[in-house]
């Protein structure tokens, strides 16, 4: 079995799915007292979240960097990046380190086509939903077609994302809106919507809709699983 690197902490609230996930999957396939050997290096997102809101992405690729590289020297033989907004940065990580980085888009764009899904909608934080290094990932490498909510609600998606669920609260109104969000992204024809930010699978769940949701968590462990076994 592989040894699976984690850069997570951000927040930390979803990088407790991923080791649970991880685990569980390892578990799952084989059985008995197994687990999955993971080195973990767990960031500080506060000084993270305020290099996004500036826009200082080569800010966050130098921390990122650096903790990748640590986590290579600690015996990983691949790496992930435990959230799907600093994917943005994926590809300076990449160039930094020399073990196989496994994209959050790329195992979630594989889901979606080994499902036969091709419209899909996209819920992630605003960076997520707007810009092109995870959208454009999915249309250009994979031919998909991505709808994401109008400008309010993607604020709706964004604010919750970091005010509420990077601090572990799951507020009752805030899931009505995203279910609400999620019901009208399928009534414009999105077949699954994309669960794109790692936290959304703590406030709403498939036994919530009847809309087919891809929560990027359990697929980019479950890609880690396959890949270290
Ligand atoms: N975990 C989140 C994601 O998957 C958002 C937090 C972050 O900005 O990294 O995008």
């Amino acid at each position: 079995m592989k040894t699976i690197g984690l850069l997570g902490g951000m927040s930390w609230e979803s990088t407790v799915g991923y080791y649970r996930a991880i685990n569980e999957g390892v578990k799952k396939s084989l059985g008995g007292l197994h687990s999955a050997k993971i080195i973990l290096h767990s960031v500080d997102f506060d000084p993270i979240e305020k290099l996004q809101q500036k826009g200082d992405w080569e800010g966050t690729t130098k921390i990122l960097s650096e903790a990748a590289l640590s986590i290579q020297a600690a015996g990983a033989d691949f790496l992930l990046i435990c959230t799907n907004t600093m994917h943005k940065v994926a590809p300076e990580i990449e160039k930094a380190i020399e073990i196989p980085l496994l994209h959050i888009a790329d195992a979630t764009a594989e889901h979606l086509t080994n499902n036969s899904i091709s419209k899909v909608g996209l819920l992630g934080t605003a960076f997520t939903m707007e810009h092109d290094f995870y959208k454009g990932r999915l249309i250009e490498k994979y031919g998909l077609e991505v709808l994401v909510p109008n400008d309010r609600d993607r604020n709706i998606i964004h604010n919750v994302i970091y005010q509420e669920l990077c601090l572990g609260q799951r507020i009752e109104s805030s899931k009505a809106e995203y279910l609400r969000i999620i019901e009208h992204l399928s009534d414009q024809g999105a077949e699954a919507v994309i669960l794109g930010c790692t936290e959304i699978g703590m406030l709403v769940s498939q036994a919530d809709t009847k809309v087919e949701l891809c929560d990027t968590t359990t697929i980019h462990a479950e890609k880690a699983v396959d890949y270290a076994i």
